[in-house]
């Protein structure tokens, strides 16, 4: 299963991809994390990286389609993998193509806006592993403390209100043109995220099948 999560930043990619990561026992792959990561690490990636990152702009295609095809290179992507992030232009979907990747499905996570806006307050994410949580809807056992690792739980720069409004803007100017993109292949599922992470999960692997 080659799957693509598609929807805002906040609509809940991340914790759906670790849900059936865990399901599906297939990778999931984020760029978000990949950049996240190098710019922890200090390379020139993550230099490179961090100014559009912090501002809520995209990252430019060339530099995150490089590392994507690094990543699905990799032995563990072999028999599938699920995209948290990527595409986000219609250029890196056209990439993906060009690379020979067969997608088999895109779930498109619908969430408005105000709802994101509401929610982005809670996120966490774990310094070391880059699991994310949310205080409200998917806690952690304890509020700043990673289950997984132990690593510690920070709020990400970019979870800031003004630095959301602008990361939604670019979503809905960039990336939203994706679902008419994957709509026209016949892969696109429409999943509208729930309150409750159990119930769009549900909905997400009901998408998977038909
Ligand atoms: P995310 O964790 O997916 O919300 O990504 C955080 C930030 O990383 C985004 O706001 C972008 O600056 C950058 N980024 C992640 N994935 C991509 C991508 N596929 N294309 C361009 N920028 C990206
Ligand atoms: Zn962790």
């Amino acid at each position: 299963m080659r799957l693509i999560l598609l929807g805002a930043p906040g609509a809940g990619k991340g914790t759906q991809a670790e849900v059936i990561r865990e399901k599906l026992s297939i990778p999931a792959v984020s760029t978000g994390n990949i950049l996240r990561e190098a710019q922890k690490n200090g390379t020139e990636l993550g230099l490179k990286a961090k100014s559009y990152m912090e501002s809520g702009a995209l990252v430019p295609d060339e530099v995150v389609i490089g590392i994507l095809k690094e990543r699905i290179a990799q032995e563990d992507c072999q028999n599938g993998f699920i995209l948290d992030g990527f595409p986000r232009t219609v250029p890196q979907a056209q990439a993906l193509e060009e690379m020979g990747v067969e997608i088999d499905r895109v779930v498109d996570l619908e969430v408005p806006d105000e709802t994101i806006l509401e929610r982005m307050g809670g996120r966490r994410v774990c310094e070391s592993c880059g699991a994310s949580y949310h205080l409200l809807y998917n806690p952690p056992k304890s509020p700043d403390v990673c289950d997984k690792d132990g690593g510690r739980l920070v709020i990400r720069k970019d979870d800031a209100p003004e630095t959301v409004r602008q990361r939604l803007q670019v979503y809905h100017e960039q990336t939203e043109p994706l679902k008419a993109f994957y709509e026209s292949r016949g892969k696109l599922r429409i999943v509208e995220g729930q309150e409750e992470v159990a119930d769009t999960t549900r909905l997400v692997l009901q998408a998977l099948e038909d």
